[in-house]
């Protein structure tokens, strides 16, 4: 077997792949073979995940880039309320990375498939000097059920699913090199190995709750502003709302001043992975039986003036700005 069809085999072997239902032809010919069910909608998207970019291949363990790649695709499903089912995978190496880096790397693949309830449908692989992995992923859902994030309307509430700037505390944690540090796992968790929502969006696409909904990605302030833009509305956010992150004081000591401030870390961190929603005032009432209901916060309200104030308190409040994640921002 050449190197590259054994590279594929074993990809195939760790990740699950079985063909059956859609999938009907998988893995191992020139392509997959799929077979809709009637009734369904298709939801498509892709992500890449490029070393240097999206994660440093010093710093990140390689199950950590496996597993995250797969999540942050995934997420876009979620975010539209769609079931994960099929993925494809381009995956670019460098030929040193070929042996335990890629047992990791694809370990950490495989967990985040089960968990996701997602198969390798097929893909390519190839060398590169530096780690690159493209991956494509589909989703179903009922016909018509899928949520955009073109319906909120002046008077919804505006709900975020979980804590805000835990991954950006992972990742500053990351940059002081302490990515491997076990006593710090809890803290680095939601940067390395995040927790995407999938059931929740399944759950509230259903029940045709949302107005609007997108995942956290790159920011709170720069999704926000791109669901308000799609929507043709703007929002007031309420500071105090915010599920801010905790710090503890023996973890801050270390991190440099910008990584402080858990409303700055709300605010602008990327990578939460948690699900930005609207909801309409007479809908509020249904969303207490939601799975991780305790978690959300119902963060302000979608107005009909075109921009996103940031209400500290009665009387002091500011524009909000989009200074989340932005890869063609020159880092100053
Ligand atoms: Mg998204």
């Amino acid at each position: 077997m050449d190197r590259e069809n054994q590279l594929v085999a074993r990809t195939a072997r760790a990740i699950p792949s079985r063909a059956g239902g859609l999938l009907r032809l998988g893995i191992g010919d020139d392509a997959a073979i799929l077979r809709p069910k009637r009734g369904i909608d298709w939801v498509l998207t892709c992500d890449a995940f490029l070393e240097g970019i999206h994660f440093l291949a010093n710093l990140h363990p390689a199950d950590s880039v496996g597993y995250k790649a797969l999540a942050r695709a995934t997420s876009d499903l979620a975010a539209m309320g769609a079931t994960p089912r099929l993925f494809l995978l381009t995956l670019a190496i460098p030929s040193s990375r070929t042996g335990a880096w890629l047992d990791g790397f694809l370990r950490g693949m495989a967990r985040a498939a089960r968990e996701f309830g997602l198969r390798l449908a097929g893909g390519d692989t190839t060398r590169c000097a530096r780690t690159l992995a493209s991956i494509t992923v589909m989703g179903e859902i009922r016909a018509g059920k899928a949520i955009q994030r073109t319906g909120a309307r002046a008077g919804d509430f505006i709900y975020v699913s979980g804590k805000l700037g835990r991954a950006q505390l992972g990742l500053e944690l990351v940059r002081l090199g302490k990515g491997r540090d076990r006593r710090l796992a809890e803290f680095l968790r939601p940067h390395l190995y995040p927790q995407i929502q999938i059931e929740l969006g399944e759950w509230l696409a259903r029940r045709g709750i949302p107005s609007a909904m997108m995942d956290i990605s790159d920011g709170l302030s720069t999704d926000l502003a791109r669901l308000c833009l799609a929507s043709q509305v703007g929002a007031r956010i309420d500071a105090g709302r915010l599920p801010c992150v905790r710090i503890p004081e023996q973890i801050a000591r270390r991190l440099p001043r910008r990584a402080h401030d858990p409303l700055r870390l709300a605010l602008h961190g990327g990578d939460d992975y948690v699900l930005l929603f609207t909801v309409p005032p007479k809908k509020v009432k249904l969303l207490r039986r939601a799975p991780g209901f305790r978690h959300f916060a119902r963060i302000g309200v979608i107005t009909r003036d075109r921009h996103i104030v940031l209400v500290h308190q009665p009387g002091r409040a500011e524009i909000l700005r989009p200074l989340g994640w932005d890869p063609f921002r020159q880092s100053s």
